[in-house]
């Protein structure tokens, strides 16, 4: 095979047309839910702080909003590009009926790298965006939340301007707000415990104890941090965590036997999860290149920074020890890919559940924002625990039932729920 094309809307397109023709599909079902519903994209002009003008690109993509409002998050990156948005928002869709979350799926985002803007240019980033989309979004309609280099402070820009142009007040507009500002306890955490909720299933099903298992991660923001939080309370090791450097733009990873002291590694890391180097080292890391964190001697690999990652190029430095990966990013392992990891037997814990705890916290938050009335965090991190292990256990029942591996049962319980709301409302 030769090279593969990174382009994250062919690689969901990919997956959705061998889903269809599993199922068998009928065509103007497939047509429907091959490509977005809606697609906005536009240019936004910023007065940055210096007095010049800087155009930015936005975009927000609904992919389907056949079981309930759009919901997706949105990205601030340099290489944000509408493809990326579109498959963003198709997995979305997916992610939400594999939770059974009464939600459909969209994305958005702008191509700017704010490790380069200050807070006032964010913060009119935000509002801008907002402009642009205020009647395309609602708690109704289209429901937005953080994803890369975003979080609580830009949500809560954007509903205060949201709030300002409707001139109400309406805390379910937008999820992963700052908790006190209408924000869940618990969503900031959520994406990573889900992870983990979901990796605990998978060792029980491989018959392996968490207490000791090892694990390699990609990536040291909001998703990884709290993944190894919790994956060590559960008994787990880290001894590899890799993450991009900013300064010297190339990633390393930070490696440390026994394991990585998550705590003092957080608290030398960016808030766009990039680790300080010569901190790292004068605390005994050993500093590597970004690359080898996937051929570590470890059971367990938590790919969770950015889509494909592990691709046919280096698929095969996966170490023969590893049995579970982990997809906490979306989209991280390219077709090519998946399929040397399906022939090894590898077990796959696919992207639309691993990582969906985060977004099945923001439909709670947005349950608790619509009644004004919260709740306590362990009564989130408990549903939260609840929706992940039944939705692993439907995909893991159905992969075993249908001889499918895990990717193949997620999307094909998805997707057919998705058809089926979609043909339930006559739509085809
Ligand atoms: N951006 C996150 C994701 O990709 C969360 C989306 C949400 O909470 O709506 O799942």
């Amino acid at each position: 095979m030769g090279k593969e094309a990174f382009n994250s809307f062919v690689t969901a397109q990919f997956q959705f047309d061998r889903t269809a023709e599993w199922l068998g599909l009928d065509l103007p079902t497939r047509e429907l839910l091959r490509s977005p519903l809606k697609e906005h994209q536009f240019l936004i002009p910023l007065r940055m702080d210096d007095g010049s003008v800087r155009v930015f690109r936005g975009f927000r993509v609904l992919h389907n909003d056949a079981r309930g409002p759009g919901k997706g998050g949105i990205r601030f990156h340099p290489h944000e590009t509408i493809d990326t948005i579109r498959a963003l928002a198709m997995w979305m869709t997916w992610k939400c009926a594999l939770l059974d979350i009464p939600l459909g799926g969209s994305s958005g985002g702008v191509a700017c790298d704010p490790h380069y803007l200050t807070l006032r240019e964010q913060e009119q980033l935000c509002r801008s965006w907002v402009k642009r989309l205020v009647h395309e979004l609602g708690p109704q309609v289209d429901v937005p939340a953080p994803d890369i280099m975003t979080g609580a402070q830009h949500m809560l820009w954007m509903l205060d301007e949201y709030e300002s142009l409707r001139g109400e007040k309406v805390p379910g507009f937008i999820t992963g707000k700052p908790v006190g500002m209408g924000g869940s306890v618990g969503r900031l955490e959520a994406a990573g415990f889900g992870l983990v909720f979901a990796l605990r299933e998978a060792l029980k099903e491989l018959d392996m104890s968490a207490d000791g298992a090892t694990a390699s991660v990609q990536g040291f923001g909001n998703v990884a941090q709290h993944a190894v939080r919790l994956f060590e309370q559960i008994g787990g090791r880290v001894v590899c965590v890799s993450c991009w450097d900013q300064k010297d733009a190339v990633s390393y990873a930070y490696k440390k036997e026994p394991s990585i002291e998550v705590q003092a590694l957080a608290g030398i890391t960016d808030r766009f999860g990039g680790i300080d180097k010569e901190k790292a080292a004068k605390m005994g890391y050993d500093v590597l290149p970004g690359e080898a964190w996937l051929s570590q001697d470890v059971d367990i690999l938590i790919p969770a920074a950015v889509e494909n990652q592990i691709t046919e190029e280096n698929v095969q430095v996966i170490h023969r020890r590893v049995r579970v990966i982990a997809e906490g990013a979306n989209g991280p392992t390219t077709v090519g890919a998946d399929r040397t990891i399906g022939e090894r037997g590898i077990l796959v814990i696919p992207d639309i559940l691993a990582n969906a705890g985060g977004v099945t916290c923001s439909y709670f938050e947005q349950v608790q924002s619509n009644m004004n009335y919260y709740w306590e965090k362990d009564e989130v991190l408990g549903k939260l625990d609840v929706k992940m292990t039944s939705a692993f256990n439907d995909v893991l029942e159905f992969a075993k039932k249908k001889n499918l591996p895990m990717r193949n049962a997620a999307f094909s319980i998805a997707v057919a729920r998705v058809a089926q709301a979609c043909k339930d409302r006559g739509w085809v």
